[in-house]
């Protein structure tokens, strides 16, 4: 019989999955590490794993404890269902701008979502950090993960993701691309194939107006990716370049991935493999191989990055739209 003891033993161990036509010409292999692929669907699961065994080692985390973090997403998912497996509760903050389906996966997964006004300024009692603090300091065995600055974000990556990528491209990987968050994926993983190689490469995905390519926090619609703060789980020593992508490119780019190679993924892997094509072209190096992340589904994002009526309310013209409906037309 072949099965699985747990859920929690399937994560990580991705396929790496090469891009075929969304790289048109471009010389070089374009290698897509395929996230969503694991059972909470991101690549946060693997992270989610790795703090928890952490605190469960340091004591910070007892038996029957309460997770307390401030987030809405893909951390939330993955926090969720280690904490399921083994018997903690957990309660996610999130502002009230994250939409209903984003609490309602977090509630399938029995955590307990507590909403609070977006509009109020982060040292308000009512802001969700402010909020998420005191909740660790009134409930009894509560811990708070914190990836932005939790060491076990990026050392995950250097301990999983990173020998995965080098195994799986036989040591033959030239570049590393990903999108920066709370910079945990590009620091692990790029911090292990440098010492692995050094002459490895390994470039950083921003949005435009993200402090990572120099903005000032300014607003961008891509999720998961880009800050308006220099998070500590952030290594600034181990990016070589930093590619700016504008929503217009990361959405573009996402529309593409789903409807030219299949894959069905979130904008900050639309942006993330943007960056990566575009530095094909510019190498146009018949031996470059270039892996790059793709962190989550495009399941989260139908009504958004999916959706005609969206993107053209911020005034993005899908262009790969405009093209199938001239082609049917003509
Ligand atoms: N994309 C998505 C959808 C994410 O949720 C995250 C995590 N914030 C990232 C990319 C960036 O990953 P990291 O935090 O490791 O930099």
């Amino acid at each position: 019989m072949h099965y699985a003891n747990s859920l929690l033993d399937l994560i990580g161990n991705t396929p790496l999955v090469k891009l075929n036509k969304t790289v048109d010409d471009a010389k070089g292999l374009v290698l897509a590490k395929v996230e969503y692929l694991n059972p909470g669907g991101s690549v946060k699961d693997r992270i989610a794993t790795r703090m928890i065994d952490a605190a469960e080692e340091s004591g910070e985390l007892k038996p029957g404890g309460t997770i307390v973090e401030p987030t809405s997403g893909n951390t939330g998912v993955g926090l969720a269902m280690v904490a399921q497996a083994r018997g903690y509760q957990c309660v996610f903050v999130c502002p009230d701008k994250v939409s209903e389906d984003k609490q309602n996966v977090l509630k399938a997964y029995g955590a307990r979502v507590v909403v609070c006004p977006t509009a109020v300024e982060p040292e308000h009692p009512d802001s969700y950090y402010s909020v998420s603090d005191r909740l660790v300091r009134e409930i009894e065995g509560a811990w708070k993960p914190n990836q932005y600055a939790n060491v076990n974000n990026p050392r995950s990556h250097y301990e999983t993701t990173g020998p995965e990528i080098w195994e799986q491209t036989d040591g033959r990987i030239t570049h590393f691309v990903a999108g920066v968050g709370t910079g945990g994926t590009i620091s692990g993983i790029g911090r292990y194939l440098k010492e692995q190689n050094p002459a490895v490469k390994v470039i950083g995905a921003d949005p435009a107006g993200s402090v990572y390519s120099g903005g000032t926090g300014r607003p961008y619609l891509v999720e998961g990716v880009g800050e308006d703060f220099w998070p500590t789980t952030y290594d600034p020593d181990i990016a070589d370049r930093i590619i700016e992508v504008s929503d217009a490119d990361s959405f573009d780019f996402t529309r593409r991935l789903a409807r030219e190679e299949a894959m069905l993924v979130g904008g900050s892997s639309g942006m993330a493999a943007f960056a990566a094509v575009q530095l094909a072209r510019e190498l146009d190096d018949p031996d470059a191989v270039i892996v790059v992340l793709l962190p989550d589904s495009g399941r989260g994002y139908l009504a958004k990055v999916f959706n005609d009526e969206w993107l053209a309310q911020y005034g993005f013209l899908p262009a790969t739209d405009e093209q199938t409906v001239g082609q049917v037309l003509r």
